[in-house]
């Protein structure tokens, strides 16, 4: 996309809230997030792009102060990428459409009744529109 630039320019006219954590890698605040709290059925999607990314199926409470799920709603949503700042070895997740920095993935979620343990989506509310069904 060539017009990319323009476009986020124009984000952080309007949101500059949500350019700050989609575009500068921000993190908002824990437990003050819209979605932190949030027990409907629905779907999120990317609050830049619209992408769907995480299911309401896959959240779960996780006491962080983020939303936080299991898995994306499609593997193909999101790209991985290593973060080592703020000394940490971290993995940074991104809207794979739009680049939107969407938040980190811990492997320390719930235990699996397999055996073994979920992943933790640890993504900023703001970085996520939900439509919720009924
Ligand atoms: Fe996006």
């Amino acid at each position: 996309m060539n017009n990319t630039n323009t476009n986020h320019e124009e984000l952080k006219e309007k949101n500059p809230e949500l350019y700050k954590v989609a575009f500068e890698k921000g993190t908002e605040a824990p437990f003050v997030g819209k979605h932190v709290n949030e027990k409907g059925n629905g779907m999120y999607h990317c609050a830049v792009c619209g992408t769907e990314l995480f299911s309401s199926n896959t959240k779960f409470d996780s006491g962080s102060g983020w939303p936080s799920f299991t898995d994306p709603a499609d593997v193909e949503a999101v790209t991985l990428v290593p973060d080592d700042t703020h000394g940490m070895r971290r993995t940074e997740v991104l809207c794979k459409k739009c680049g939107a920095h969407l938040g980190h993935v811990f492997p320390d979620g719930p235990v699996k009744a397999s055996g073994g343990v979920c992943d933790r989506y640890c993504i900023n509310s703001i970085s996520l529109d939900f439509k919720k069904e009924e």
